[in-house]
């Protein structure tokens, strides 16, 4: 089932203030998006795609379990 996570943040060209669907942006105003892997990622993999800036590589704490 998909998911739709709504979140807000600010338009990194323009200072507008734009909702996004699943980490993904686009602004009205200036007609900016963020980059497609910025987005909540959910395809098998992805952690382990060596440019994911989610989570940087050999670097877990012992006292962080994973999620
Ligand atoms: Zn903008």
């Amino acid at each position: 089932m998909d998911t739709q996570e709504i979140t807000t943040t600010g338009c990194r060209r323009c200072g507008t203030e734009i909702a996004g669907v699943n980490g993904r942006y686009s602004c009205g105003a200036c007609g900016w998006t963020n980059p497609w892997h910025e987005g909540h990622r959910d395809l098998p993999g992805a952690e382990d795609d060596p440019d994911w800036p989610g989570r940087k590589r050999n670097s877990r704490r012992d006292d962080t379990p994973p999620v």
